[in-house]
């Protein structure tokens, strides 16, 4: 195992050193092997009871070192200036045998911190199982994301609406370095620490930069790219991130911090799942204007150290049509387009359009409309079906071509609410096949898994979910 630890070697105000809770029980709930793998953390897969006490935080990682990081944050549009890792736990930096990529190990629920605030740093095992799926749920579909190694349960109760079985789950990110990282420097007027900070974001994630005439700038530019495609990305899968305050939105340009947030059933452009949303902000249609509100927050902390205020605003000014061509692209090939004509985006649009006015489900009608191609069924699209038939018959490689894109575009299984709530549900009375299978079924999002069919299929009326929580 290849530890580094470099965020620990930062100035002594960057993080806190901490220790872990300890828990009565920990049991071993799921064991990521292939991404053990890539960690270079396979030799731990032959003792599981090990593994529970290393990723409950009862053991620690030898070689790593455990530290909280300190950030700040805007929350639904409101600064706090101290936030920071109030219920995780950095515990190792490792660099992958297989990519040669450097990846943080953070335990999310292993007790309080110096920046638990008025929280017990434990975690219920509902976030534990929702996240686990979600994010390597998300890793298939092929977004950019931090991914789940382990997750545990305790053996003790946490209190929260009621008493809940109490989990840890383990993160893996490239990086856990946020908009609100530079927030708490900037707003401390701190400018040395912003230097380090930067310097040492950008040798981690964009070293590129580090060689422009301007490398903060180059940097921001970067990062501007990266979310503009992130954001773009979620939405033509039909994600709604749900909480995407400063705090949660990653430099590396990783999806991070699966709290409210869902996967849509039937399309609604202002949909919000999020019970703590009250306003709507971060409703699906919203995502781009709020990634490009977070980034402008970032523009401003990185304004102190170079470049010039109008090149920050131009690039801003830049980052809905970068969106744009991104999210245009994803749904084009979504909808068996593999190059755009300029009235596209008008199809595409007329499109979401029907889907909205028919309650239809979202990824479902994706590929019930692939079989309009070879008219292998009959459902029905209006309109619209007949003059997307006739753009993909101008496509070079034609309805064939189409049909194939369409496949490997359209996820047959998408991590539904409702089959998460069952997979949680189940696994507070002790039962994790729910669970497990739900895992297996997402670990292929694009193939038909002869006898798991239910896992495509949006809710029925009762089973539907109409709100989710956040993690605490
Ligand atoms: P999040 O909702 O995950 O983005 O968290 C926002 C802030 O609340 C972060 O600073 C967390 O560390 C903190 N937080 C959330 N839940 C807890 C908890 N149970 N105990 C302590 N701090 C928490
Ligand atoms: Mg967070």
């Amino acid at each position: 195992m290849n530890f580094i630890n470099s965020y620990a070697q930062l100035p002594e105000h960057f993080y806190a050193k901490i220790r872990t809770a300890n828990a009565p029980e920990p049991e071993l709930i799921a064991w990521n092997k292939e991404l053990a793998m890539q960690l270079g953390l396979n030799e731990l897969d032959a003792d599981e009871a090990r593994l529970a006490r290393i990723f409950s935080g009862n053991e620690p990682l030898p070689g790593g070192e455990t530290i909280a990081l300190a950030y700040a944050g805007h929350q639904f549009g409101h600064f706090v200036p101290q936030l920071g890792d109030g219920r995780a736990a950095l515990i190792a930096e490792i660099v992958s045998p297989v990519d040669g990529e450097r990846y943080d190990i953070q335990l999310k629920g292993s007790g309080q911190t110096p920046f638990s605030r008025n929280g017990d740093g434990k975690s219920s095992l509902g976030p534990v199982i929702r996240e686990f799926l979600l994010s390597e749920a998300m890793h298939k579909l092929g977004v950019p994301t931090t991914r789940a190694l382990a997750a545990v349960s305790t053996g003790e109760d946490v209190v929260r609406e009621t008493r809940e079985p109490g989990g840890v789950m383990t993160r893996v990110a490239s990086s856990h370095i946020r908009v609100g990282t530079f927030q708490y420097f900037a707003s401390r007027d701190d400018k040395a620490a912003m230097k380090e900070l930067t310097n040492y974001a950008i040798a981690r994630h964009y070293p590129d930069a580090a060689s422009a005439e301007q490398p903060v700038f180059a940097f921001f530019s970067a990062v501007v790219k990266k979310q503009a495609r992130l954001v773009a990305h979620w939405m033509a899968l039909g994600f709604i991130h749900g909480v995407m305050n400063t705090d949660n939105s990653a430099i590396s340009g990783e999806t991070l911090d699966y709290g409210p947030c869902a996967f849509m059933d039937e399309f609604h452009i202002n949909k919000v799942f999020s019970s703590i949303d009250r306003q709507g902000r971060y409703a699906y249609g919203q995502q781009a204007n709020m990634a490009q509100w977070n980034l402008t927050r970032l523009a401003e902390c990185l304004m102190m150290l170079d470049g010039d205020q109008k090149d920050y605003e131009s690039l801003l000014d830049q980052f809905i049509p970068a969106f744009e061509e991104h999210y245009f692209a994803f749904m084009g090939n979504k909808l068996g387009l593999a190059e755009l004509t300029d009235d596209d985006p008008e199809l595409i649009t007329a499109w979401l359009q029907h889907l909205q006015d028919n309650q239809l489900d979202y990824s479902q009608s994706f590929r019930q409309l692939a079989t309009c191609l070879d008219n292998s069924e009959s459902i029905s699209f209006g309109d619209f079906e007949a003059r997307w038939l006739k753009r993909i018959d101008q496509q070079d490689g034609g309805r064939e071509e189409a049909g194939r894109l369409m496949a490997s575009s359209n996820p047959v299984v998408i991590p539904r609410n409702h089959q998460v709530e069952r997979a949680i549900e189940a696994a507070f009375e002790d039962d994790f096949s729910v669970f497990n299978e739900l895992r297996q079924v997402l670990a292929s999002p694009f193939t038909e898994q002869p006898g798991l069919e239910h896992y495509s299929i949006p809710p029925e009326s009762h089973e539907r979910v109409m709100a989710t929580f956040c993690g605490t």
